[in-house]
């Protein structure tokens, strides 16, 4: 049985200071958290097929407090995995660095990872890129994605 690994900021959900036209689904230190449309439906659809897991590279409460509000489960999940499981990186350019998170999969046997970060995986053949979430009501990414994440972890 495969491993579907999800992402979670801009693939589950969005988190913003800023208050966008619908209501939050919750609320973080004074973050506003927009639920992606699907995301429950969907991990209730791959749960019946494929074991579960959880690598962010956010921190544990924050990624656990919303985590709960959107699931209502945590046991559901392999494991959770966040920012101190990840690889730090500082990826530098001309003008600017950036602080970049690796998750490395590659000792997990038959895992893929579901994330909007391409770039953040290791190694990212096994990365089921996603558009990423920035709270689009009619944002459909995880039921366009549904059927070629079923073939994928059903082979
Ligand atoms: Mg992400």
């Amino acid at each position: 049985m495969s491993l579907l690994i999800l992402d979670l900021d801009e693939t589950l959900w969005h988190a913003t200071y800023e208050n966008l036209p619908q209501a939050a689904d919750c609320v973080y230190k004074g973050r506003n958290v927009y639920f992606r449309p699907n995301a429950k439906q969907f991990i209730k659809e791959i749960a019946q097929i494929s074991k579960l897991a959880i690598w962010t590279s956010a921190k544990a409460h924050y990624a656990k407090y919303c985590l709960k509000k959107l699931t209502g489960d945590l046991r559901q999940f392999a494991f959770i995995r966040t920012r101190k499981d990840c690889k730090k990186e500082v990826q530098w350019n001309q003008f600017s660095n950036e602080t970049i998170y690796i998750k490395n999969i590659a000792d997990l046997d038959d895992a893929y990872i579901i994330d909007d970060r391409f770039d953040c995986v290791i190694p990212n053949e096994r990365c089921i890129r996603i558009q990423p979430f920035y709270g689009d009501r009619e944002d459909s990414a995880l039921t366009e994605i549904l059927i070629s994440v079923q073939q994928i972890v059903n082979k």
